[in-house]
């Protein structure tokens, strides 16, 4: 002891149980571990050490308006969007959250009415992701609630839509389908990334959320930030983080910092090299278990997925193809009318179409898990007849 140099590992978390030929496979969850093996291929470099005195305050920057804002986080955030040209920067105020998760709560309470009165209607088209129901609605709150299909409840004049694009958990391509007065919208941007769809402009929206969780695959740091055009909405989202959770690790915004750092240095400081681009290599993971998936299941005849899209990446530089986060596969044969079951009695894990107000016989398929699993989920489904 007290070299100070002892400790510069920690000890791995057990996690998910490994995949063998014939175990179970879980891809309910969309668990980023496809991007285990690109940080393995940076070694050290985004390795940070954090001193036993560091990082013990409270308080991160007691001059802006989000107190718990490490400046560090912030700027390799900021530089992130410059590098990849997905969302506009100047002009908004970012406040960072535990997990987007945590930003999507604090925007409802942002946006719904201080007044008393009825709860703000919550909405987004089907299918939606799984969680805005029971994220909108677990705590009961008089402030809002889940209000269903944007295409068919009638919201009235006051409404919150939450839109997400690329879409969790088809894939589409979204813009606002409301027309409320009020048109209150929470952007979420979770896969508006590179390596999942062409990156056909910088987003400008009044509320934009973002995540290191399907960014570079940092889920367990549970670190999200947003983009707020409006200051007086950005104070009353750092209020909720306030009072929710007093602030937000610091210890994970270093993390974070270095991660982006080590993303942004990769495109700006050695372009040519082939090993430390983020957005290509998962491209071109992604790009290859769609273009397996695509052949399986135009050969199997029982089973169909979303058009491939394709469209200008000013990221890119060149026209590509989108590689959503999730398979959204439907199954056309008699007799399944509940897929997600079907697939589970041949130990496939998936989530079913109902938990994203649609019908059964459509599921939801995590394409960011380990090779393993992909290739295991890839034979099964092949066999299938
Ligand atoms: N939004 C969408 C559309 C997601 O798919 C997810 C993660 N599954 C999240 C938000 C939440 O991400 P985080 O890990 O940042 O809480």
């Amino acid at each position: 002891g007290g070299s100070g140099k002892e400790i510069t590992t920690v000890e791995p978390s057990k996690g998910k149980p490994p995949v063998t030929p014939d175990s179970v496979v879980n891809l309910d969850q969309g668990d980023p571990t496809l991007y285990d093996e690109f940080w393995r291929l940076m070694g050290g470099r985004a390795t940070i050490t954090i001193p036993g005195w560091q990082t013990m305050s409270y308080f991160s920057d007691l001059g802006g308006f989000c107190w718990f804002v490490e400046p560090g986080f912030e700027r390799q955030v900021r530089r992130l969007h410059r590098l990849v040209g997905n969302a506009i920067v100047d002009g908004y105020h970012l406040l960072v959250g535990t997990g987007s998760t945590q930003l999507f709560q604090a925007a409802l309470f942002a946006l719904s009415p201080a007044e008393d009165g009825e709860p703000m209607s919550v909405v987004s088209p089907a299918p939606y992701y799984s969680s805005y129901p029971s994220v909108t609605n677990f705590l009961n709150s008089g402030l809002y609630r889940w209000d269903g299909d944007a295409n068919t409840t009638f919201a009235g004049d006051t409404c919150i839509e939450l839109v997400c694009s690329p879409n969790n958990p088809d894939g589409g391509i979204r813009k606002a389908v409301t027309k409320s007065k009020s048109g209150k919208t929470i952007h979420d941007f979770a896969y508006y990334w590179p390596q999942y769809t062409p990156i056909t402009e910088a987003a400008d929206h009044d509320i934009m959320l973002f995540t290191v969780s399907k960014c570079t695959g940092h889920a367990g740091t549970r670190l999200g930030w947003a983009l707020v055009k409006d200051m007086e909405v950005a104070q009353k989202m750092t209020k909720f983080i306030e009072l929710n959770t007093i602030g937000v690790s610091k210890d994970s915004q270093l993390r974070a910092a270095k991660i982006l750092k080590v993303v942004c240095d990769g495109y700006e400081l050695s372009p040519t090299s082939k090993v430390n681009l983020l957005f290509h290599f998962a491209q071109r993971k992604m790009a290859e278990r769609w273009s397996r998936l695509r052949a399986v299941v135009a050969t199997s005849g029982i089973f169909s997925l979303p058009d491939k899209l394709s469209s200008y990446c000013m990221f890119a530089k060149e026209v590509v193809s989108a590689n959503p986060p999730f398979a959204w596969l439907r199954c056309h044969k008699d007799g399944v009318e509940d897929f997600e079951s079907f697939l589970r009695e041949r130990k496939i894990i998936t989530r079913g179409g109902s938990k994203f107000g649609v019908d059964e016989r459509v599921v939801r398929i995590s394409m960011l898990d380990t090779d393993e699993a992909f290739n295991v989920f890839l034979g099964r489904i092949a066999s299938l007849k």
